[in-house]
């Protein structure tokens, strides 16, 4: 078996009751079969208590006032303390590890919605690489659903977009235009069975010359009604999702408030502040870096799994579409705060979204139907609401 891991996978550390969120509030978790097995057969006088507050039904711990039955004041969890770790279900042993299984590879990553992760990530200057170790071991067969074939053209097309992405000699918004024009036409050899034509679409990208012919193609496309129309789409696509956290809605209407409700002229009068703010300010780099980090997450979580699905464009763009709405609302929380925003308020938004995001496989569905059906994420629309500054 081939483990996959970014490098900074072991520098996670759970801060348990210090943490400002928890991982159990809000989300109902399901308990896998080996441990409901193990919770029904547990005699001791805890396994009354585990008796009464698991849903068996459902497979889940119940919830009180959205916070699992479990979580104890001091917001630690009590089957932990009555029984230690090795009791614990699958789900809440791995977070936030999140592991993604094809045939002999196991990739494992960490989960941005646990707010150590996001102040993590966004903490790094350093370049995401993906270390690999193998280890002798016996795999699981998914031989009959797995294109292996496929799987290594997208991991190589992951690796081309990791040097992309992570590329500071372009700006983030040229990075992530060429990304999406590389996702692109690489869908087009998917539909058409051309997968050997990958390796020379590749070459081609990794050209010098592609990369100025993006640049000057994005700066003749550039328009602000773009950046606007997709960013309001953006806020109405996550607020017909299932919300997680109350707050969370409300939040997604302020920022409406704030950026679209005004049309579009108001909204670009208020980016044209924010973009002289950072200027003058010089945050013009941290924001950057942040946006990075952001991307290139999204885009090691979710590429590959096109191998499932063939929606390898999808991926791309749920990676930079994820992004530029985080984006979106940093803008509203500068125009709400009147300075610019602090890194603690981008670890704020960035787990909170990945929370209401990733935490449900409805919303990941419904986003990536959004994005494959709305014209409004057209590949012209996004590398011109890109390209405006
Ligand atoms: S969300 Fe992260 S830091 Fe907080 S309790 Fe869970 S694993 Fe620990």
């Amino acid at each position: 078996m081939e483990y996959v891991r970014p490098n900074y996978f072991d520098q996670f550390r759970c801060i348990a009751q210090d943490c400002p969120d928890t991982c159990c509030a809000g989300w109902q978790i399901v308990i896998d079969e080996q441990t409901q097995q193990k919770y029904k057969e547990n005699k001791s006088p805890f396994g009354n208590r585990l008796y009464n507050e698991i849903d068996w039904q459902e497979g889940c711990f119940r919830q009180y006032a959205g916070r699992c039955s479990f979580l104890n004041e001091d917001n630690l969890c009590d089957i932990y303390q009555e029984m230690g770790e090795d009791t614990l279900c699958r789900t809440c042993k791995m977070y936030p590890r999140y592991v993604e299984e094809f045939a002999g590879v196991r990739e494992e990553f960490l989960c941005m919605s646990c707010p150590v992760v996001a102040d993590l990530l966004l903490g790094r200057k350093e370049k995401t690489k993906l270390l690999y170790e193998t280890k002798e071991e016996d795999t699981e067969d998914l031989e009959e659903v797995f294109d292996l074939f496929f799987y290594t053209k997208l991991e190589d097309s992951r690796d081309y977009m990791l040097d992309l992405l992570q590329n500071r000699s372009l700006s983030a918004r040229h990075r992530f235009g060429i990304a999406l024009g590389y996702a692109h036409d690489m869908q087009r050899r998917i539909r058409d069975e051309q997968l050997f034509e990958i390796d020379a679409l590749l070459a081609r990208y990794q050209k010098k010359n592609a990369l100025q012919f993006y640049e000057e193609k994005m700066q003749e496309m550039r328009n602000g009604r773009s950046r606007y129309k997709i960013g309001k789409a953006l806020n109405y696509v996550f607020l017909q999702m299932e919300i997680r956290q109350p707050s969370w809605k409300r939040w997604l209407e302020r920022v409406s408030d704030n950026l679209y409700k005004k049309g579009d002229e108001d909204y670009l009068e208020k980016r044209k502040k924010f973009i002289a703010d950072c200027k003058s300010e010089g945050y013009r780099e941290v924001y950057e870096l942040f946006t990075e980090q952001i991307v290139v997450y999204f885009i090691l979580h979710y590429y590959c799994g096109a191998v499932y699905d063939g929606r390898a464009y999808t991926k791309v763009k749920f990676a930079v579409m994820s992004t530029f709405f985080i984006e979106e609302m940093m803008l509203a929380t500068y125009l709400m705060g009147k300075k610019l925003p602090e890194k603690s308020a981008w670890v704020a938004i960035v787990y909170q979204f990945a929370r209401e995001l990733e935490h449900a496989d409805e919303n990941i569905l419904a986003f990536e139907k959004a994005l494959t059906n709305h014209k409004v994420f057209s590949l012209k629309n996004m590398l011109a609401a890109l390209a405006y500054d």
